[in-house]
């Protein structure tokens, strides 16, 4: 709980102190969990707040029956492996998750164009925002990459990593430093200076940084938040909204294994081959001769992403087939 202040800690501990009865299905496991942060990048934390349903549920829901799940652990796991693979996906709706999340503006810039979620988020407008901001790690500063422009390459070196985080940490300080110039007051309330007027926050908070934390409730139903582990917890994501996505993932594993487990089957470590792609697949299990990709109306990029999933198959093309490029 580094990331906390002394009175936050104290709500989260009278929040874990609280306990009621409830006919409920709950989970050991997410009980123990409640209300406590798990820590993510250098400022940010996830923590569960609430959440409605478990394996079972889902099992109910599927079957609309009037018990829990089915008789058998092994039943339900079936079932479950079953929808997700058929992507019969109305049942892992009836779950819920809402959790409490403190992250940096440009992480929740990508985060909330997940749309199917209920977000609220903290007020600039109404309170003033804490001097945090998210100072990457001197191994995550990297160049960019020249294959992928959305994303990263070599790390720098450590010299210009450090000149990259010195700036960050300045740009940051200097800006908050002129926005309680701005408000006229101090970080702890108190007016700077009496002869001057305050300005409004809506408007003080425009010269801030993307990299400054915000907080927001975040609720979203089973079947959408694995939609949004599938896109932020996939390398294609920027590794801060990653670093989210992969705690979020940690607490599904521990809400409801089978759905966890189904999902790390099915999605995570599943691969997406095309009708050209298949056909490729198929004529080199049936014939040792070399294969042109051509044939197969594959385009370049296609054969890459391809071969990235079965490296296997590169071997079995054609010398004139263009190496996959990076
Ligand atoms: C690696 C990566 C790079 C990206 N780059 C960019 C970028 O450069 N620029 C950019 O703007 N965005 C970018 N995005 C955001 C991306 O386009 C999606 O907006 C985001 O991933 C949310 O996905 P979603 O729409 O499936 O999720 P949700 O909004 O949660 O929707 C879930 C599903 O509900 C349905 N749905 C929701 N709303 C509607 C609707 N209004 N109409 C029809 N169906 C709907 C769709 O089936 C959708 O798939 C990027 C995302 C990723 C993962």
């Amino acid at each position: 709980m580094s990331h906390l202040t002394d009175d936050q800690r104290q709500d989260i501990e009278d929040a874990r102190a609280a306990q009621s009865l409830t006919r409920r299905p709950t989970s050991a496991a997410v009980e123990e969990l409640m209300f406590t942060p798990v820590n993510v990048l250098d400022k940010g934390f996830v923590r569960v707040v609430d959440y409605m349903g478990d394996d079972a549920a889902i099992v109910q829901g599927a079957r609309v029956s009037y018990g829990r799940g089915t008789k058998k652990i092994s039943g339900d796991r079936g079932l479950i492996r079953y929808l997700m693979r058929h992507r019969h996906t109305t049942p892992f709706e009836l779950a819920e998750l809402k959790i409490h999340v403190r992250a940096p503006i440009f992480v929740t810039r990508q985060w909330f164009r997940h749309r199917t979620a209920s977000i609220n988020e903290y007020s600039a407008r109404y309170s003033v925002l804490e001097r945090e901001f998210y100072i990457p790690e001197i191994e995550s500063i990297a160049a960019q990459s020249e294959s992928n422009r959305q994303g990263r390459g070599e790390a720098m070196s450590a010299e210009r990593a450090g000149e990259v985080a010195r700036i960050l940490r300045e740009d940051a300080a200097h800006c908050y430093d002129n926005y309680l110039l701005m408000l006229n007051e101090t970080e702890t309330g108190e007016t700077i200076d009496e002869s001057k007027a305050g300005l409004a926050r809506e408007l003080a908070r425009i010269n801030l940084p993307i990299g400054i934390y915000t907080q927001f409730y975040w609720k979203v139903n089973l079947w959408n938040l694995l939609r949004f582990l599938s896109l932020r917890a996939d390398s294609h994501a920027q590794y801060e909204i990653r670093a989210y996505a992969d705690a979020i993932l940690a607490i599904v594993e521990t809400w409801v294994p089978h759905v966890y487990e189904a999902f790390a089957d099915y999605v995570l470590g599943a691969g997406t081959i095309s009708a050209q792609g298949l056909s490729l697949l198929r004529a080199a299990l049936t014939s040792t001769a070399p294969l042109d990709p051509e044939r197969f109306g594959l385009s370049g990029r296609e054969l890459r992403e391809l071969t990235d999933q079965i490296p296997e198959l590169a071997g079995r093309l054609t010398a004139k087939a263009s190496p996959p490029v990076r």
